[in-house]
Parts: structure tokens; sequence; C-alpha cells
């Protein structure tokens, strides 16, 4: 890491130089040649773009990016967020977490990252349609999306409605694309998405605290005893990683104690429920003032409520060196990209916190998206090739009974073994298509 970004005050003033240091850590565990390490850390490329769109009668210019951190396997993958705070350092360092968290679950994708710095909630859906149309438009131009170039998904801020423009804007400016469906990944069903991708995230950050709640070297290493049920659970954002995550919690048995979002946060330590909270918000347009619950104005104090397990699930630092010894949380599952700074990480560690790092823990979505890019390349929907496969082997193997043993199989029973194991086991999982 150079001198230069680490500042007298020992602080690492940019996200990128976080990730730098996390990075240096780990390569200190083997060998490889320098100047490699530094191509696998280094972004390959950063495309910043500036252009005009036309909001009520001025003319507004955009800031947004995309970032490529790894070309080492094809397309790149990685979301777009929309956020006022976006810049090119935060795009550099979330398309690099993009190429570790791919490598750790294996999907065979290089890193990519994108933002367009606006506020969403600030702006009316037909200009964020007009925002999100140009900026593909910009990333066709410049030959940085594409089914087999950088596949765009959601984050931040966006999701299944600005995955369907992005789509619709790519198919129509390139319409002999025959695979142009596998461009962006994070779409509605009915574009070619895939059942589950919209939990995936939230249930991966689910699955990974549940299994390190039943690993007892680390349980009663922290004091706490096996199992979810009655842990006491406090989740930071409530977009779709962290309410998502809020409901396999609270079905799980874990107590919510409590909620943060933008505007504050809201405790009960008997637990919140998660629906109604969610009726709440919906209804209110806030999750403050739910009933039973004590307002939180300063929704960073939320993070340091008494609790079992903090999930951070909204943006990055959050948890940094001047909160992290404040921190009564065991467990810190990293929900959100990069939301403990190194430092806090260091004092987290002395304190015996356990930390689940975000490029394992949030891998679930980009999981899923593999399978909804896989499903739109092969042109296939699920179930389908799985039923053809198993009816033909069935039919055939039938067919070879009846011969060998001049009998004919009652119809019957031919019926049930058609509907093979396999096949049952499909639609109850939900991945077969209708
Ligand atoms: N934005 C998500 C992430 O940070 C998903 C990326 C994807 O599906 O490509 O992992």
């Amino acid at each position: 890491m150079s001198k230069k970004n680490k500042s007298q005050a020992g602080t690492y003033n940019s996200f990128f130089s976080c990730i730098e240091k996390n990075f240096d850590k780990a390569a200190r565990f083997i060998s490889i040649e320098k100047g490699l390490l530094e191509q696998i850390k280094y972004c390959n490329a950063v495309y910043r773009m500036h252009f005009p769109v036309k909001i009520g009668k001025k003319i507004k210019v955009i800031e947004a990016y995309r970032v490529q951190h790894s070309h080492h396997k094809l397309p790149c993958k990685g979301g777009i967020r929309y956020s006022i705070k976006v810049n090119q350092d935060e795009i550099m360092t979330l398309a690099a977490l993009m190429t570790y968290k791919c490598a750790i679950v294996d999907v065979p994708f290089g890193g990519s990252k994108g933002g367009i710095k606006i506020d969403p909630q600030n702006i009316s859906v037909e200009n964020i349609e007009k925002i999100t149309r140009r900026y593909t438009s910009e990333l066709i131009k410049k030959n940085f999306i594409g089914p087999g170039i950088d596949v765009p998904a959601p984050d931040y801020g966006t999701g299944e409605r600005e995955m369907s423009w992005i789509f619709d804007t790519f198919l129509s400016i390139l319409p002999g694309e025959v695979d142009a469906l596998a461009c962006v990944t994070g779409k509605p069903i009915s574009q070619g998405g895939v059942r589950g991708r919209k939990e995936a995230t939230g249930l991966g950050v689910f699955y990974g605290i549940r299994e390190l709640c039943c690993m007892k070297e680390y349980m009663f290493s922290i004091g706490l005893d096996l199992g979810l049920d009655g842990k006491k659970v406090i989740i930071q954002g409530l977009g779709n990683v962290g309410y998502h995550a809020a409901n396999f919690f609270y079905e799980s048995g874990a107590i919510i104690v409590a909620l943060a979002e933008r505007e504050g946060a809201i405790y009960n330590k008997k637990g919140l429920n998660v629906s109604k909270v969610i009726l709440h918000l919906k209804n209110t347009g806030s999750i403050l003032n739910f009933p039973e619950s004590k307002n939180i104005k300063n929704t960073e104090k939320a993070l340091e409520l008494e609790c079992d397990i903090l999930i951070p699930a909204a943006l990055e630092n959050v948890i940094h060196k001047n909160n992290a010894n404040r921190i009564k949380a065991k467990i810190i599952g990293e929900a959100a990209n990069g939301p403990v700074t190194p430092e806090a990480d260091e004092i987290l560690g002395k304190m015996g916190v356990i930390i689940v790092p975000d490029i394992y823990l949030n891998a679930g979505g980009v999981t899923v998206s593999y399978f909804e890019w896989l499903k739109n390349l092969s042109h296939v929907r699920y179930g389908r090739m799985e039923k053809r496969f198993n009816e033909n082997m069935n039919f055939d193997l039938l067919q070879v009974i009846e011969t060998i043993s001049h009998k004919k199989i009652p119809k019957e029973k031919k019926k049930n073994i058609l509907r093979g194991p396999r096949e049952i086991d499909l639609v109850r999982s939900g991945l077969e298509d209708t």
C-alpha cells in the first residue's frame, strides 16, 4: 500500500486503500510475484462519464461510472448503484470486491461495478428511467456492457425495474444481439429473470450466519450457545438485502431487537415483527413511530445497541475507528460491501468479535445472477431441459423393460415412473418455470 493512502492520524483516507490493506494482508500468506499481485489488485478499466439529461426545463449533467476491476474471466460482473455519494474511489473498490467475491464462490466472472451519482428518492420515476437509458447507451458506446463483456445487476438504490430498462435499451440499440437477455441480471421474471434472485443476497446472509451459529468452536469462544433461536439481531438498512435478511432471521426464531433506516431506528428488546414494520413503512413512509418500539433518531446509534448479531446491510464504512469499541454485538455479518473499516476490524478483533466478511456473506446475489445469465444464454427455461431429459430417459427405459419382459406396463404405473423424483424436486424448489 502506498504511504499517501495513510494519513498521519492512521486513517485510510480512501475506500480503495482499505481494500488494498486487506489484500496485502492476505497476499502475505502466498508467494506470488509482486508484479502479478499488483495486476490483480488494481482496476483494469475505469470509465467516468458525464452526460446531459433534460429534467423539467433544465439540462442536468449526470456523473456516472463503470469500473472493470478484472478481466481474468469474462464477462465482468457487478451491480449498479444509484446514490448521491457515488464517486470513483467507491466504485473502484466495489468492483474489486466483486472480483474477490466471484472467486470465493467460484462463479466464472471478473469483477466490475457501476454507479450513478443521483438520489433516486428525490427524482421522478420518468427521470430515473431517462437517466438509466442514457447511461446504458453510454456503456454500449464504449463497449462496457454485453453478455460476454460486462453484465450489470442491481445494487444499492436499483432493482428489477432499472434492470429491465437496461435490457430494453440494450436490445433496442443492438436488435441483432441474439443473447441480449444476458446483458444484465436481476431482471423481472417476465423478462428473463429467475425466481429467488431478489431474496438471494439476504438468504445467503442468513445461511452464512446460521452456519456460524452451528459451529461450537466459534460460538462457545464468544460465550454464545448454538443456534439462531432467541439470538438478538440488529439489522441496519431495509433495502433488498436487509429486508430479506430480516425476514429470514425473524422466521428462524431470532429476535429482531432493532431495525435501522436512513431516517432513524426503532428498538424493542422483546423483538420487532418484521412484516408489521414493513407494512408500517409502506403506510407511513418511515419505520419511525412503529407501535411498541422506541425511536432512535440517530441511526448510527442503532449499531451500538445491545445484541448478539449485528447485520450492517446498507453502505460501506459505517463501523469505523470512532464507534468500533462501542459495538456490543459478538458477531458482525457484513451484508453490505465494506461496512467495517480496517481500523475497526483491528479493534473488533481485539474485542473478540467475529466478523463474517462481505465477499463471502453477501455472495448469494451474484451466485444466483450466474444462473440467470446461464439461463439467458442457453435460451432454455429452467425445468425444461431436466424434464425432457428425464422423460426421454424414462421412456427409453420403459420400452426396454417392455421389450425384454414382453409385457405392457399399465398406463397408471407409467405415469408414476415418468414423474420421477428429480422433476418433483424442481417443481418443489420453485426453480421450474411455468
Ligand atoms: N450488487 C450485488 C453485489 O454486490 C450483485 C451483483 C451481481 O449480481 O452481479 O454482489
